[in-house]
């Protein structure tokens, strides 16, 4: 099965992935995720990527297909996988349909979580991330069971660059410019599916559910 999460910043696309990719046996595959641990690691890719994340900009797409493309090759996607945060713009995924058609195979699903821009402000204001496993909680929606210490690996949490509150708008405004457009392409594909993401993160996952299939 091969999933797509669809979603402003902060709309909860991460947190659904996990707990999708623990209940199918997928691997949840996240660019965010990815571009941070080449940041964390100080490689070359980190260093160009990191400009335009702290800017609130896209990376640009010849930075993040080939990336993304080289990950499904791997042993552990045999059986699919959820992306998140992939594709943002219709040029990534117009590549992602055309490296799937070369091998005979397509997305299944393209699930849009859908919160309005006003709740995505106090979303990402309450983020706070894990440096140790990247595991993401939420000070009022999702706390930890100790303040400022991941439940999963006891790492430090800390608030993203990118979260801070002016950053937030432009990735709002990105988001609407440039990664919005996918709803229709993916509706025009006739496999766009959307969920209310405003209700609690379990009903969230119950609406998944129902559309991916117990
Ligand atoms: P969020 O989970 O809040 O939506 P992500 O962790 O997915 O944010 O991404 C953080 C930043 O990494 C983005 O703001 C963007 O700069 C960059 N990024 C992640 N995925 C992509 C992508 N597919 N294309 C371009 N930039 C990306
Ligand atoms: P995205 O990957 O789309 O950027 P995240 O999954 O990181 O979003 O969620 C953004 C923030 O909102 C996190 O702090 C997370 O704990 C919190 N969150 C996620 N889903 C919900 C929900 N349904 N209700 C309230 N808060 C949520
Ligand atoms: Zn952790």
């Amino acid at each position: 099965m091969k999933i797509i999460m669809l979603g402003a910043p902060g709309a909860g696309k991460g947190t659904q992935a996990k707990m999708i990719a623990e209940k199918y046996s997928i691997p949840h595959i996240s660019t965010g995720d990815i571009f941070r641990a080449n940041i964390k690691n100080g490689t070359e890719l980190g260093k160009k990527a990191k400009t335009f994340i702290d800017a609130g900009q896209l990376v640009p797409d010849e930075l993040v297909v080939d990336l993304v493309i080289d990950r499904f090759k791997e042993d552990d996607c045999k059986n699919g996988y959820v992306l998140d945060g992939f594709p943002r713009t219709i040029p990534q995924a117009e590549a992602l349909d055309n490296a799937l058609k070369a091998i005979g195979d397509k997305v299944d699903f393209a699930i849009d979580v859908e919160v309005p821009d006003e709740n995505i402000v106090r979303r990402m204001g309450g983020r706070r991330a894990c440096v140790g496993c990247g595991a993401t909680y939420h000070v009022v929606y999702n706390p930890t069971k100790e303040e400022g210490t991941c439940d999963t690996c006891g790492g430090e949490l800390i608030v993203r660059d990118d979260d801070k509150p002016e950053t937030v708008l432009s990735r709002l405004e990105v988001y609407h410019n440039q990664t919005q457009p996918l709803i229709d392409y993916y509706k025009e594909q006739g496999i766009l599916k959307s969920v209310d993401g405003t209700v609690d993160m379990k009903d969230v996952f119950k609406a998944i559910v129902e559309i991916l299939g117990a």
